[in-house]
């Protein structure tokens, strides 16, 4: 048998196996059990979320033998065409190359016709903002007077480009990008299911590159099966993506806190010869400082996708920095990147960058001075009445306390809009 890629292997059949898409798989199964079926719906939502899975699932709801149904059967007849991709009735459009006005009209002629066989017509038309003005007008003569046997069902990733008069026609549902930690379980189930041994390290990095998609990271899964074999390590999925671990930021970030030039260069070394892509490697850096800015103010794991372990990782780390160096340590990350493609010498770039950075770090932060500036005459007074000194020598030391702290604070200032 010829092998079938991750996606469509393990394409959800139901409504409770779509993931992260609960809101709009209990609205529409609960409509659709009580007999309220719309003429149009339209799914929008970034892509790879599950929109046209859905479709198919809610088409099968209408023509099951048994239907319309909330549960549909998935043996009869009706449903293992759609499952199949071959129901004469249930017609997918790709919105994107058929976008003309005449594709459009030869739809209108056909939808007056009945179904060959099964209860309704469904059709799903994916990509439907692509489809030209005038092919929009000719839907929405369509849709103002539906005929009783048809069904649409619209799959947009831009919603803001139909026109409010299809909109206001539809029953609107928006999916949502699917956290990196459910993306890891669905991924987790599946390598077990096809007898594979992945590391979890390895699921995380390959949730986390798929953005909120399914479908990129089960893709992603079939590209690590074949550079990986049985058996997937991290290793091979870094390698596959060109990018670093958790754990190579982390010693980077040690690397420069301890202003360890030599280390530092070899660190850039090491990636480039490993292949990873530096502009890439800068803005996953930025990431992880962003990381460690967040993880101190609240718990944020769900929101960026890491697992326990780098999570404690992360936190650990940021305990080298004060917030203001965080922010600072970001920005100057996001300044590289801009660099980047103004040169022909990646590695300089990063280079320099990494060392202005050890030497921010060196630089007292503007917290401390203020603090100082805050704390001195204070302690001074403090002094004042245990000690013997004559008093206008105690005035001299307040003076000099503030006049350090306060040329500390003017270079400070002028340094942190250089760096
Ligand atoms: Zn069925």
């Amino acid at each position: 048998m010829s092998y079938q890629v991750i996606a469509r292997k393990w394409r959800p059949q139901t409504y409770n196996e779509v993931v992260a898409q609960e809101h709009v798989a209990k609205t529409i199964a609960n409509s659709i059990s009580k007999g309220r079926i719309s003429h149009a719906y339209l799914f929008a939502g970034p892509r790879g979320v599950g929109k046209t899975t859905m479709a198919r699932i809610v088409a099968k709801s209408l023509n099951c033998v048994n239907g319309p149904t909330s549960e549909p059967c998935g043996v009869c007849e009706f449903c293992t065409e759609i499952k199949n991709g071959n129901a004469f009735d249930v017609i997918e459009i790709d919105g994107a190359s058929n976008t003309g006005v005449d594709n459009i009209r030869e739809l209108r002629e056909n939808v007056h016709s009945a179904p060959l066989k099964s209860r309704y017509k469904v059709y799903i038309i994916d990509e439907v903002h692509m489809l030209s003005k005038s092919a929009f007008n000719a839907l929405l003569k369509t849709l103002e007077e539906p005929p009783a046997h048809v069904v649409f069902i619209f799959a947009t990733t831009e919603i803001h480009q139909i026109p409010e008069t299809i909109l206001s026609r539809c029953q609107k549902f928006i999916f949502k990008r699917i956290p990196v930690a459910q993306i890891v379980q669905q991924l987790s189930s599946i390598a077990q299911k096809e007898g594979y041994a992945i590391d979890q390290k390895a699921l995380y990095h390959i949730a986390r590159a798929s953005g909120g998609s399914m479908r990129d990271a089960q893709s992603l899964l079939d590209q690590v099966i074949s550079f990986g074999g049985k058996d997937v390590t991290e290793n091979d999925v870094l390698s596959l993506l060109g990018i670093v671990s958790l754990k190579q930021y982390c010693d980077c970030i040690e690397i420069i806190v301890g202003a360890d030039i030599p280390s530092l260069i070899q660190f850039i070394e090491d990636i480039i010869t490993a292949g990873v892509d530096i502009a890439r490697f800068v803005t996953g850096f930025a990431d992880v400082v962003y990381a460690m800015r967040l993880c101190r103010v609240t718990d944020v794991s769900a929101l960026l996708g890491y697992s326990d372990e780098e999570l404690s990782l992360l936190k650990k780390t940021a305990q080298h920095f004060h917030d203001e160096q965080l922010s600072l340590f970001y920005t100057m990350l996001l300044d590289c990147h801009k660099e980047l493609k103004f040169t022909g010498n990646e590695r300089a770039v990063v280079e320099m960058f990494c060392i202005d950075i050890m030497h921010m770090l060196k630089r007292p932060t503007l917290a401390s001075i203020l603090k100082q500036l805050d704390e001195g005459p204070q302690a001074v007074q403090k002094k004042k009445l245990n000690d013997s000194t004559p008093k206008e020598s105690k005035a001299e030391d307040d003076k000099k306390i503030i006049m350090h702290a306060w040329t500390q604070l003017l270079q400070n200032l002028r340094q942190s809009k250089q760096y």
